[in-house]
């Protein structure tokens, strides 16, 4: 992806359906940063990403649990989808003992990281930042930049 995009949706199906767009260009090694307020829909599009790299097991919100991994079946490249929520972290330390260094160094893995902000300086030079904003109750802006 080298272009950046806006998409406006109507709906929770229709941002899965920008997040399935965007699964298909994935080959493994990336990193989506989602950024926006509550309720404004990272974890729907990380749920529509998932059903697109043929995960069956329900995606949720992973808020006490700070991190989840999902198996991604039969894809030529991508073995893992990691799925943080760092919303209730404060410092490093919750960060540590995540291995997350190594995890974001993989080729063949997908990691997507809500709330990224308090990543700090783990943050991954390369990424690609998807930010969601609220319109209103059942419409969002998605803007990609990568
Ligand atoms: P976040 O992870 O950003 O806190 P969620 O994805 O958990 O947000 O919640 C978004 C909520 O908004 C869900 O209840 C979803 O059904 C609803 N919703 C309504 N319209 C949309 C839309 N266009 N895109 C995404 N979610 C939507
Ligand atoms: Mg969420």
């Amino acid at each position: 992806m080298d272009k950046n995009q806006t998409y406006t949706t109507i709906s929770s199906a229709e941002t899965k359906s920008v997040a399935e767009k965007i699964a298909q260009t994935l080959s493994g090694g990336e990193v989506l940063l989602l950024s926006g307020d509550l309720g404004s829909g990272k974890t729907t599009f990380t749920q529509g990403l998932a059903q697109e790299l043929g995960i069956t097991r329900n995606i949720t919100s992973p808020t006490f649990i700070i991190m989840r991994s999902y198996q991604v079946p039969h894809h030529k490249h991508i073995t893992i989808l990691y799925h943080l929520d760092l919303y209730r972290t404060e410092n490093d330390n919750d960060l540590e003992g995540l291995g997350l260094s190594e995890i974001l160094n993989k080729k063949d893995t997908i990691t997507v990281i809500e709330w990224p902000e308090k990543m700090g300086t783990l943050l991954p030079q390369e990424h690609i930042r998807i930010h969601f904003s609220y319109i209103d109750e059942d419409k969002r802006k998605i803007t990609v930049t990568s």
